[in-house]
C-alpha cells in the first residue's frame, strides 16, 4: 500500500506539451479515477507514474520514495491494459505465475498466491485454458488476477474494460470495485467514460488539455462543477446548455431566455460576481434530471413552470428522455417513463431553479 505525491510535472513530446505542470496527492488506499476526453493526457500521467514514459520535469514520489530514476519494474506497481497481454501458449494458471516466477520466488507460495487471485476472481475452473479459450471477460479477469498475485504497492488501470460489451462492462466494474473494498491497494485507473468514474471512484481527478481542471468526490463534481467544462463531461444526457441573461435588481435576480421567458431565481440561491443593478450574459446549465413534468399541484419552492412541446421522446425502460426547446435552444428532459405518451404534444415542465448551473460565457466559470 502507498501514498503517491505528484509535484509539478510536464511532459513534452517534441513540441506537444502533453501535461502541464500536474500537482496531485493521492491517499494510501484511495481509488482515484483519471477521466477527461481524448487526448487530455490521462494516459500520459499514468503512464509517467508507471515508469513507461520519461517525465521533461517534476518530481513522482510513491510510498515516500522518489521514483523519477527508478526503472517501471522498480517502483513496486501492477498494471492491467485495455489489452489483456496474456502469453498465447500459457494455461491461465502460468500466465497469472509468470510473473512471480520472474522475481524467483518458491512454487508453493506461488500455488498458494494463483489459487486464491483465481478464488477472489472466480476464475479457479478455468486455471488449466488456455487464452483463446475464454471470453473477454474471463480474460480480463486473468489480467487483474496476474496483478492481485504481485501484491504490489499500487495497481494503475489502464481503461481495462473498454474491450468489452456493456452488460459485461457493467459486471466488472463491480468486481474491480469490490476488489478494491477487499484489498485496499491505491487504485489509480483511466478511462474516457464518465459513468466508470462516477462510479467506482472515491476521488475522479478531471483532466483537460494536460491541466487539471477539477477533482474531488463523484457527486462533488457532478454537483459543484467549477467550471462549464466539467458541468458538460459529467452527467448523461448532458446538461443542457441555453444562453441567456442574469438580471440583478436589488435583491431580486432572474435568467432572462433568449426568447423572453424570466425565470427568478430562489432568494437563497448564492451567486458569485453579479452586482447589485446589472445585466450580464451567461449561459444557463439545465440538467436532463433538473426538468420534471409539471403537475396540477402547487410547486416547491424554486420551481417554474413552461410550457413546451415534447418533439422527441426515447424511452429507456425505466426513465424518458423527452427533447423539447426552451428559450429557441434544443434540450433533453429526463423525465418519468409514463410522463408522455404523445409526439408533438404540449408539455408543461418543471423546472428546478434551485439547482440550475449559471456559467460565464467568456471565462466557462461556475458563478
Ligand atoms: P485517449 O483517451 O485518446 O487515450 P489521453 O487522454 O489518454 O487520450 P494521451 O494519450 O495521454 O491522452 O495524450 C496526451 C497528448 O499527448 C495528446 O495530444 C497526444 O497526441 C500526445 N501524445 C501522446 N503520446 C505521444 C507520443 N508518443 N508522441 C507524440 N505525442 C504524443
Amino acid at each position: 500500500m502507498a501514498d503517491v505525491r505528484i509535484k509539478n510535472l510536464h511532459k513534452y513530446f517534441g513540441s506537444v506539451h502533453a501535461l502541464k505542470g500536474i500537482d496531485l496527492s493521492i491517499n494510501d488506499g484511495e481509488f482515484v479515477v483519471f477521466v477527461g476526453p481524448s487526448g487530455c493526457g490521462k494516459s500520459t500521467l499514468l503512464r509517467s507514474i508507471a515508469g513507461l514514459e520519461d517525465i521533461s520535469s517534476g518530481e513522482i514520489e510513491i510510498g515516500g520514495r522518489v521514483v523519477n530514476e527508478l526503472r517501471p519494474r522498480d517502483r513496486d506497481i501492477a498494471m492491467v491494459f485495455q489489452n489483456y497481454a496474456l502469453y498465447p501458449h500459457l494455461s491461465v494458471h502460468d500466465n497469472i505465475a509468470f510473473g512471480l516466477r520472474a522475481r524467483k520466488f518458491a512454487e508453493p507460495e506461488i500455488k498458494q498466491r494463483v489459487d486464491a487471485a483465481a478464488a477472489m476472481l472466480g476464475i479457479t475452473a478455468l486455471l488449466e485454458r488456455l487464452p483463446r479459450q475464454l471470453s473477454g471477460g474471463q480474460r480480463q479477469r486473468v489480467a487483474i488476477g496476474r496483478a492481485i498475485v504481485r501484491q504490489a504497492q499500487l495497481f494503475l488501470f489502464d481503461e481495462p474494460l473498454s474491450n468489452l460489451d456493456a452488460q459485461l462492462r457493467d459486471q466488472m466494474r463491480s468486481e474491480i470495485k469490490r476488489l478494491h473494498k477487499q484489498i485496499s491497494t491505491t487504485m489509480i485507473y483511466v478511462t474516457h467514460d464518465q459513468v466508470e468514474a462516477m462510479t467506482l471512484a472515491d476521488r475522479i481527478v478531471l483532466l483537460r488539455d494536460g491541466r487539471i481542471e477539477q477533482q474531488g468526490a463523484p457527486l462533488d463534481l457532478f454537483e459543484r462543477p467549477l467550471t462549464g467544462f466539467v458541468a458538460g463531461f459529467l452527467g448523461s444526457p448532458s446538461i443542457n446548455i441555453l444562453p441567456a441573461k442574469l438580471v440583478t435588481r436589488g435583491a431580486y435576480r432572474a435568467v432572462v431566455l433568449a426568447t423572453g421567458e424570466v425565470l427568478a431565481l430562489p432568494a437563497a440561491r448564492r451567486v458569485a460576481e453579479s452586482g447589485a443593478d446589472a445585466e450580464k450574459a451567461i449561459n444557463l446549465g439545465l440538467r436532463p434530471q433538473h426538468l420534471a413534468r409539471a403537475t396540477q399541484d402547487a410547486l416547491a419552492p424554486g420551481l417554474l413552470r413552461l410550457l413546451t412541446t415534447a418533439e422527441l421522446i426515447q424511452p429507456t425502460g425505466t426513465r424518458t428522455y423527452v427533447t423539447a426547446q426552451i428559450g429557441g435552444t434544443e434540450v433533453t428532459a429526463e423525465l418519468g417513463a409514463h410522463d408522455v405518451q404523445a409526439q408533438n404534444a404540449p408539455l408543461e415542465l418543471a423546472i428546478d431553479m434551485n439547482r440550475c448551473i449559471l456559467i460565464d460565457p467568456i471565462t466557462d466559470k461556475v458563478l
